[in-house]
């Protein structure tokens, strides 16, 4: 099962990739988090990314396609996997689409979580994250059992630079320009799936899991 999350940033697409990741055994490929490891561990890639992250622009796609390329060829990929953040351009999804060809196959599923734009800076703005094991939390939405500390680990949660107020309105503007068109290119390829993201995260994993289980 090979699945892309579509959805503008802060839409909840890594908190649904993370449980369908779980779910259906097929591992969770978000290029921001490869990105974030890069930047922590002070790689080159990760030197280049991280000057347009903190802006709230996207990596270029010819930094993006290498690393993605590269993880869609390691072994733990062979039964699918969920790409959470890539595509994210016009270019990206047909680098994707051909190199899919190639192999004879395709995605399988395309779902697009939608949340307006007002909600998402109200989210994002109270998103935490844990800088040692990548845990999410929200202030209100879904608060760590002590305040300001990562439930898994204990560590002290940050503000990520790109949930900024200002950062976040660049990259809806982003979003807008460059991944919105991506929607319908996946609903004239006939896998589209569109989720109100409005709904609890409970809700919306239920009515994903019945998409992706009446195609098992
Ligand atoms: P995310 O955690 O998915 O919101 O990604 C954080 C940031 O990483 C984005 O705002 C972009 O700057 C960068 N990024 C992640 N995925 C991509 C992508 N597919 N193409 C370009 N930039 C990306």
């Amino acid at each position: 099962m090979k699945i892309i999350m579509l959805g503008a940033p802060g839409a909840g697409k890594g908190t649904q990739a993370k449980f369908i990741s779980a779910k259906y055994k097929i591992p969770q490929i978000s290029t921001g988090d490869i990105f974030r490891a890069n930047i922590k561990n002070k790689t080159e890639l990760g030197k280049k990314a991280k000057s347009y992250i903190d802006k709230g622009l996207l990596v270029p796609d010819e930094l993006t396609l290498d690393l993605v390329t590269d993880r869609l060829g390691r072994e733990d990929c062979t039964d699918g996997y969920i790409l959470d953040g890539f595509p994210r351009t016009m270019k990206q999804a047909d680098a994707l689409t051909w190199a899919l060809q190639k192999q004879g196959t395709s995605i399988d599923f395309a779902i697009d979580i939608e949340v307006p734009d007002e909600d998402i800076i109200a989210r994002m703005s109270g998103r935490r994250v844990c800088p040692k094991c990548g845990a999410t939390f929200h202030v209100e939405y879904n608060p760590p059992k002590q305040e300001g500390i990562c439930d898994v680990c204990g560590e002290k949660l940050i503000i990520r630079e790109d949930d900024k107020a200002e950062t976040v309105k660049k990259r809806l503007n982003v979003y807008h320009e460059s991944t919105q068109p991506l929607i319908d290119y996946y609903k004239k390829a006939d896998c589209l799936h569109t989720f109100d993201g409005t709904e609890s995260i409970e809700d919306v994993f239920a009515k994903i899991s019945a998409v992706l289980d009446a195609a098992e």
